[in-house]
Protein backbone atom coordinates (compact mmCIF):
# COMPACT_ATOMS: atom_id res chain seq x y z
CA UNK A 1 0.00 0.00 0.00
CA UNK A 2 2.81 2.20 0.99
CA UNK A 3 3.77 2.39 -2.81
CA UNK A 4 0.38 3.00 -3.88
CA UNK A 5 0.34 6.29 -1.87
CA UNK A 6 3.32 7.42 -2.95
CA UNK A 7 2.68 6.76 -6.57
CA UNK A 8 -0.59 8.66 -5.93
CA UNK A 9 0.77 11.18 -4.20
CA UNK A 10 3.23 11.94 -7.29
CA UNK A 11 -0.13 12.00 -9.33
CA UNK A 12 -1.38 14.39 -7.64
CA UNK A 13 1.39 17.03 -7.42
CA UNK A 14 1.48 16.52 -11.17
CA UNK A 15 -2.33 16.96 -12.18
CA UNK A 16 -2.62 19.46 -9.58
CA UNK A 17 -6.40 18.91 -9.25
CA UNK A 18 -8.77 15.64 -9.86
CA UNK A 19 -11.85 14.77 -10.49
CA UNK A 20 -13.06 11.22 -8.76
CA UNK A 21 -13.19 10.05 -12.73
CA UNK A 22 -9.55 10.85 -12.66
CA UNK A 23 -8.52 9.37 -9.29
CA UNK A 24 -10.33 6.49 -10.35
CA UNK A 25 -7.85 6.44 -13.74
CA UNK A 26 -4.95 6.72 -11.65
CA UNK A 27 -5.56 4.21 -9.02
CA UNK A 28 -7.08 1.40 -11.53
CA UNK A 29 -3.57 0.29 -13.08
CA UNK A 30 -1.45 1.77 -9.52
CA UNK A 31 -3.55 -0.63 -7.49
CA UNK A 32 -2.97 -3.60 -10.32
CA UNK A 33 0.61 -3.06 -10.56
CA UNK A 34 0.71 -3.18 -6.83
CA UNK A 35 -1.27 -6.16 -6.37
CA UNK A 36 -3.49 -4.10 -3.98
CA UNK A 37 -6.98 -3.54 -4.10
CA UNK A 38 -8.58 -0.49 -5.61
CA UNK A 39 -10.54 1.66 -2.81
CA UNK A 40 -13.84 1.00 -4.33
CA UNK A 41 -16.02 4.04 -2.96
CA UNK A 42 -15.48 7.42 -2.92
CA UNK A 43 -15.36 6.63 1.02
CA UNK A 44 -12.32 4.59 0.84
CA UNK A 45 -10.61 7.13 -1.43
CA UNK A 46 -11.07 10.19 1.41
CA UNK A 47 -9.79 7.22 3.50
CA UNK A 48 -6.53 6.72 1.60
CA UNK A 49 -6.33 10.45 1.18
CA UNK A 50 -6.26 10.81 4.89
CA UNK A 51 -3.82 8.40 5.29
CA UNK A 52 -1.51 9.95 2.84
CA UNK A 53 -2.30 13.59 4.84
CA UNK A 54 -1.23 11.99 8.20
CA UNK A 55 2.81 11.70 6.47
CA UNK A 56 2.92 14.85 4.72
CA UNK A 57 1.75 17.04 6.34
CA UNK A 58 5.03 17.48 8.00
CA UNK A 59 6.07 18.47 5.00
CA UNK A 60 4.20 21.33 4.24
CA UNK A 61 1.77 19.96 1.70
CA UNK A 62 -1.93 18.48 2.06
CA UNK A 63 -4.42 16.75 -0.06
CA UNK A 64 -7.81 18.62 0.11
CA UNK A 65 -11.40 17.96 -1.25
CA UNK A 66 -13.53 21.09 -2.44
CA UNK A 67 -16.71 21.29 -4.20
CA UNK A 68 -16.34 23.61 -7.19
CA UNK A 69 -20.42 24.68 -8.38
CA UNK A 70 -18.74 26.68 -11.59
CA UNK A 71 -18.33 22.85 -12.84
CA UNK A 72 -20.76 21.23 -10.35
CA UNK A 73 -17.84 19.19 -9.74
CA UNK A 74 -15.96 18.10 -6.60
CA UNK A 75 -12.17 17.93 -6.58
CA UNK A 76 -9.50 16.80 -4.99
CA UNK A 77 -6.63 19.38 -4.72
CA UNK A 78 -2.81 19.11 -3.95
CA UNK A 79 -1.78 22.27 -1.90
CA UNK A 80 1.29 23.31 -0.43
CA UNK A 81 0.19 24.48 2.57
CA UNK A 82 2.79 27.51 2.99
CA UNK A 83 1.89 29.20 -0.37
CA UNK A 84 1.63 33.06 -1.21
CA UNK A 85 0.62 34.64 -4.55
CA UNK A 86 4.27 35.17 -4.88
CA UNK A 87 5.63 31.75 -4.80
CA UNK A 88 2.84 29.34 -6.45
CA UNK A 89 3.89 31.49 -9.74
CA UNK A 90 6.57 28.92 -9.82
CA UNK A 91 10.05 28.95 -10.25
CA UNK A 92 11.85 29.92 -13.27
CA UNK A 93 9.59 32.85 -14.28
CA UNK A 94 10.58 36.09 -14.51
CA UNK A 95 9.56 39.14 -11.94
CA UNK A 96 6.99 40.23 -14.18
CA UNK A 97 5.87 37.08 -14.95
CA UNK A 98 5.02 36.41 -10.92
CA UNK A 99 3.58 40.03 -10.73
CA UNK A 100 1.43 38.61 -13.47
CA UNK A 101 -0.15 35.97 -11.89
CA UNK A 102 -0.43 38.27 -8.65
CA UNK A 103 -2.33 40.89 -10.34
CA UNK A 104 -4.91 38.42 -12.12
CA UNK A 105 -5.28 36.66 -8.98
CA UNK A 106 -6.20 40.15 -7.44
CA UNK A 107 -8.35 41.38 -10.38
CA UNK A 108 -10.34 38.29 -10.35
CA UNK A 109 -10.79 38.07 -6.71
CA UNK A 110 -11.96 41.56 -6.59
CA UNK A 111 -15.02 41.14 -9.10
CA UNK A 112 -18.42 40.32 -7.40
CA UNK A 113 -18.52 36.59 -8.13
CA UNK A 114 -14.77 36.51 -8.80
CA UNK A 115 -14.66 36.14 -12.72
CA UNK A 116 -13.50 38.06 -15.07
CA UNK A 117 -14.21 37.88 -18.87
CA UNK A 118 -11.52 35.97 -20.95
CA UNK A 119 -9.97 39.09 -22.40
CA UNK A 120 -9.92 41.06 -19.13
CA UNK A 121 -6.85 38.36 -18.48
CA UNK A 122 -4.80 40.88 -20.85
CA UNK A 123 -6.15 44.03 -20.72
CA UNK A 124 -6.00 46.74 -18.00
CA UNK A 125 -3.58 44.52 -15.68
CA UNK A 126 -1.86 47.13 -14.33
CA UNK A 127 2.03 46.20 -13.73
CA UNK A 128 4.27 47.81 -11.55
CA UNK A 129 6.31 51.21 -13.80
CA UNK A 130 9.20 49.86 -13.56
CA UNK A 131 8.80 46.38 -15.08
CA UNK A 132 9.14 45.38 -18.57
CA UNK A 133 5.49 44.98 -20.02
CA UNK A 134 4.26 41.13 -21.27
CA UNK A 135 3.96 40.07 -24.83
CA UNK A 136 0.02 38.86 -25.04
CA UNK A 137 1.57 35.74 -26.57
CA UNK A 138 3.61 35.18 -23.46
CA UNK A 139 0.89 36.00 -21.21
CA UNK A 140 -1.96 33.47 -23.14
CA UNK A 141 1.08 31.01 -22.15
CA UNK A 142 1.26 31.62 -18.89
CA UNK A 143 -2.65 31.19 -18.22
CA UNK A 144 -2.96 28.25 -19.68
CA UNK A 145 -0.30 26.49 -17.70
CA UNK A 146 -2.02 28.31 -14.35
CA UNK A 147 -5.26 26.99 -16.05
CA UNK A 148 -4.04 23.54 -16.27
CA UNK A 149 -2.21 23.94 -12.30
CA UNK A 150 -5.79 24.72 -10.98
CA UNK A 151 -5.28 28.34 -10.21
CA UNK A 152 -7.47 29.79 -12.68
CA UNK A 153 -10.41 28.17 -14.58
CA UNK A 154 -11.88 28.76 -18.24
CA UNK A 155 -15.81 28.29 -18.67
CA UNK A 156 -17.53 29.93 -21.66
CA UNK A 157 -15.09 32.71 -22.49
CA UNK A 158 -14.74 33.79 -18.57
CA UNK A 159 -11.78 33.26 -16.12
CA UNK A 160 -12.79 32.17 -12.70
CA UNK A 161 -10.75 31.73 -9.73
CA UNK A 162 -9.96 27.98 -9.87
CA UNK A 163 -10.25 25.23 -7.32
CA UNK A 164 -6.17 25.04 -6.26
CA UNK A 165 -6.50 29.01 -5.57
CA UNK A 166 -9.50 28.63 -3.74
CA UNK A 167 -7.36 25.72 -1.14
CA UNK A 168 -3.94 27.03 -1.66
CA UNK A 169 -4.61 30.74 -1.24
CA UNK A 170 -7.98 30.73 0.87
CA UNK A 171 -6.24 32.78 3.60
CA UNK A 172 -5.12 35.39 1.09
CA UNK A 173 -8.33 35.47 -0.48
CA UNK A 174 -10.43 35.66 2.23
CA UNK A 175 -8.09 38.25 4.07
CA UNK A 176 -7.44 40.28 1.05
CA UNK A 177 -10.53 40.10 -1.03
CA UNK A 178 -13.02 39.47 2.67
CA UNK A 179 -15.97 42.11 0.89
CA UNK A 180 -15.94 39.19 -1.95
CA UNK A 181 -14.87 35.78 -0.36
CA UNK A 182 -16.14 34.73 2.71
CA UNK A 183 -16.10 31.54 4.93
CA UNK A 184 -19.51 29.79 5.18
CA UNK A 185 -20.41 30.25 8.79
CA UNK A 186 -21.51 26.49 8.53
CA UNK A 187 -18.34 25.02 7.67
CA UNK A 188 -15.88 27.87 8.15
CA UNK A 189 -14.47 26.87 4.41
CA UNK A 190 -14.15 29.23 1.62
CA UNK A 191 -17.50 29.84 -0.43
CA UNK A 192 -17.96 30.83 -3.52
CA UNK A 193 -20.86 30.53 -6.67
CA UNK A 194 -22.93 28.81 -3.93
CA UNK A 195 -26.83 29.15 -2.59
CA UNK A 196 -27.61 32.76 -1.09
CA UNK A 197 -30.50 33.90 1.41
CA UNK A 198 -33.18 35.56 -0.43
CA UNK A 199 -33.23 37.36 3.09
CA UNK A 200 -29.84 38.78 3.75
CA UNK A 201 -27.56 37.30 0.87
CA UNK A 202 -25.31 35.89 2.53
CA UNK A 203 -23.66 32.45 0.98
CA UNK A 204 -23.39 28.95 2.42
CA UNK A 205 -22.35 25.38 0.47
CA UNK A 206 -25.72 24.08 -0.88
CA UNK A 207 -25.03 20.23 1.15
CA UNK A 208 -24.21 22.65 4.80
CA UNK A 209 -27.41 24.83 4.52
CA UNK A 210 -29.42 21.41 3.64
CA UNK A 211 -28.20 19.82 6.52
CA UNK A 212 -28.76 22.71 8.54
CA UNK A 213 -32.38 22.91 7.51
CA UNK A 214 -33.43 19.56 8.37
CA UNK A 215 -33.47 20.74 11.76
CA UNK A 216 -34.75 24.32 11.71
CA UNK A 217 -36.32 26.33 8.80
CA UNK A 218 -34.45 29.88 9.50
CA UNK A 219 -31.45 31.23 8.03
CA UNK A 220 -28.41 30.31 10.72
CA UNK A 221 -27.19 33.85 9.73
CA UNK A 222 -30.36 36.51 9.90
CA UNK A 223 -33.04 34.93 11.39
CA UNK A 224 -35.55 34.83 8.79
CA UNK A 225 -37.41 32.07 7.15
CA UNK A 226 -35.22 30.67 4.80
CA UNK A 227 -36.92 31.06 0.95
CA UNK A 228 -34.16 30.04 -1.45
CA UNK A 229 -35.07 26.63 -3.10
CA UNK A 230 -32.37 24.07 -2.20
CA UNK A 231 -32.39 22.13 -5.35
CA UNK A 232 -30.22 23.09 -8.03
CA UNK A 233 -31.69 24.73 -10.96
CA UNK A 234 -31.16 22.40 -14.45
CA UNK A 235 -31.77 25.35 -16.23
ZN1 LIG B 1 -20.05 25.15 4.31
ZN1 LIG C 1 -30.20 35.32 5.90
Amino acid sequence: MELVKRGFLRACKNHSFLSFELIDDILAPLCANHKTPKPASKEAIRALVAEINDTISDLGQSLVFIKYPIKAAEYLVYAKTDATPDSVANTGLTAEECQYFSKLLDKIASEEDCHIAWNGAYNDIIMQASSKPLKKSRMQELLQKWTQMGYFMEVDERIYLGPRSLVELSFYLSSNHGENIKNCTLCKCLVLWDIRCASCNIQFHRECIQTYLQRRDICPSCGNLWTTPIRRSTG
